[in-house]
């Protein structure tokens, strides 16, 4: 019986791999822009830096058809159960880019109405610092990214995805139980996980 030869007819992989393969080179942006890092992010997608390279050239602005949230500029407390909602509706398994230093600490401003740091209500894989950030240092933080999706077990992030959803769960019982508006159920959540040292309430 002659030999099977099979050299280069099979190629083996783990299930892992190959899907995260897929994942990091079509990510989905949702650009969330709330002042001028915003600006920056347009000339990322523009034809100088061509984001597009990347696999990310089907930018949307609905929740539903993105799974990569890009948080360009200040949040105020009132917007964090907004940011909160968009990240839920988004399609799985979905990632999150806090870019410049007013999303990711609150900047300078430091004021009872601004959010210090968008990580205290969202889940983020990734801070682009600067102010504002040039494109080239979002490009590395959309890099980095895909390295961490690279190196990712497919678990882990089912697992951190799900525990964003449980702190939902507990935003609405607060919300049902105690008669609160979303954002003052998620201040609420906020100040008690500052309290505990926590920080972040997901
Ligand atoms: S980090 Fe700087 S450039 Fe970005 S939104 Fe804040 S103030 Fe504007």
């Amino acid at each position: 019986m002659a030999e099977l030869n099979l050299d280069d007819a099979v190629v083996t992989t783990r299930l892992d791999a190959i899907i995260n393969w897929g994942r990091k080179n079509s990510m989905w942006p949702l650009p969330f822009g709330t002042a001028c890092c915003a600006i920056e992010f347009m000339s990322m997608m523009s034809s100088k830096y061509d984001f597009s390279r990347f696999g990310a050239e089907a930018l949307r602005f609905s929740p539903r058809q993105s799974d990569l949230l890009l948080v360009l500029g200040t949040i105020t407390n009132k917007q964090a159960p907004v940011l909160r909602q968009i990240y839920a509706q988004m399609a799985e398994p979905k990632w999150v880019i806090s870019v410049g230093v007013c999303a990711s600490s609150g900047g300078m401003y430091r004021t009872y109405a601004t959010l210090q740091g968008i990580d205290r209500v969202v889940p983020v894989d990734v801070y682009v610092p600067g102010c504002p950030p040039r494109p080239e240092t979002m490009i590395y933080g959309a890099m980095k990214l895909q390295e961490k999706i690279t190196a990712e077990a497919l678990k882990a992030r089912k697992d951190h995805i799900q525990a964003f959803y449980d702190s939902m769960d507990r935003q609405r019982d607060l919300e049902a139980e105690q008669g609160l508006t979303a954002h003052q159920a998620v201040r609420s959540m906020v100040l008690e996980a500052g309290q505990t040292g926590a920080q972040r309430i997901w």
